[in-house]
């Protein structure tokens, strides 16, 4: 038997080895292909990244003028009012915060002091505070572990809020001299009308008000006839003084100047927070000024946001499928 190739072997084998040598160069060529798409997709995705932080940049930076621009356009003779709001870190925190801020946007001579409660101001609050055209200062306290509730507790257990409002009551005292304003406790959660704000601009001493939704009520606050607090429609400790909420109220920023050790007393009893502080600028009811219609107004509710159910993504967690927790909420 004839043992050398024929020549129709030899062609076979040559297109064999050609279509291989084509199929591995082909292969080669798709390898430093994705390569390229991947490198490209890489330094489109660098690219986002910096337009965005860059937007980020450009839009605080619009903000800085626009503050610039109203401050120069704020007028010296209208008193400044400044909002302290205690905050801190949960899922609707910036829901809430984002409300609040959209809201105070529209306040003229408006200054935010929004103290969260934390170790370190977050960068989440900060990044929103910067791209508001509102004034603001940023701090953090702790709350003191004696006052921390426990996990077992039912919400109304223990006060909150009680550290960063007094760290913006010192920041206030510190920082604001010789200008005239009024001091208000805005909690990050409630719901405030815009009006509210013109309503306490030129409180003298103490403004009060009716809050709507709170105390188990309809409405909580003063009664009051022809310009004067009568009484107050509560009915939770009648008792108290002054049975009225934070946001029942502000406060010139002389007496708070004024009254310098007066601070929220932590130690206070459960619902003693605010008649124990108004109590503590030696005020009497006849002294207050009622405001919002005589009272009868309601221009702030006291809402509390619901605590958002988490069921699906604690299940997607388990599988280590979890939503993407670099978009912030
Ligand atoms: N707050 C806080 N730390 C807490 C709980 C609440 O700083 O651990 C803040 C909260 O963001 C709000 C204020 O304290 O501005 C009052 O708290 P909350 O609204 O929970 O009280 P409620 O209105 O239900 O009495
Ligand atoms: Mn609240």
């Amino acid at each position: 038997m004839n043992r050398s190739m024929k020549p129709s072997h030899v062609m076979i084998l040559a297109v064999f080895a050609a279509g291989l040598v084509t199929l591995l160069l082909f292969i080669s060529r798709c390898s430093t292909f994705s390569n390229v798409l991947l490198e490209t997709e890489n330094s489109l995705d660098r690219f986002l990244l910096q337009q965005s932080m860059l937007h980020d940049r450009l839009k605080s930076a619009v903000a800085e003028i626009d503050r610039v621009t109203q401050d120069s356009q704020q007028k010296p003779d209208l008193p400044t009012i400044y909002a302290i709001t205690p905050t801190y870190k949960r899922f609707t925190q910036k829901a809430d915060l984002t409300r609040l801020s959209q809201t105070f946007m529209h306040i003229p001579n408006f200054h935010w002091v929004v103290v969260e409660d934390a170790e370190k101001t977050s960068k989440i609050v900060k990044d929103l505070l910067t791209v508001k055209k509102i004034r603001f200062t940023h701090l953090a306290v702790k709350t003191q572990v004696k006052l921390l509730k426990k996990e077992s507790d039912p919400h109304w257990k223990k006060h909150r809020g009680v550290d960063q409002r007094n760290l913006g009551l010192r920041w206030i005292r510190e920082n604001i001299k010789d200008k005239s304003g009024v001091v208000y406790f805005a909690d990050d959660d409630n719901t405030y009308d815009i009006d509210l704000f013109e309503e306490m601009r030129f409180t003298k001493s103490v403004s009060v008000w009716p809050v709507a939704l709170v105390g188990g009520l309809r409405w909580e606050g003063p009664i009051c006839v022809y310009g004067k607090v009568l009484s107050f429609f509560t009915a939770w400790q009648p008792e108290r003084e002054f049975p009225l909420d934070m946001a029942a109220f502000a406060i010139n920023i002389d007496i708070i100047q004024k009254y310098r050790q007066s601070y929220i007393n932590p130690e206070s009893k459960l619902g003693y927070l605010e008649t124990d502080y108004l109590q503590s600028f030696n005020i009497k009811k006849e002294d207050m000024e009622p405001k919002a219609n005589n009272c009868r107004k309601i221009l702030v509710w006291h809402t509390q946001t619901v605590e958002p159910k988490m069921k699906q993504e604690k299940r997607l967690k388990a599988l280590g499928m979890a939503s993407d927790p670099s978009i912030d909420i």
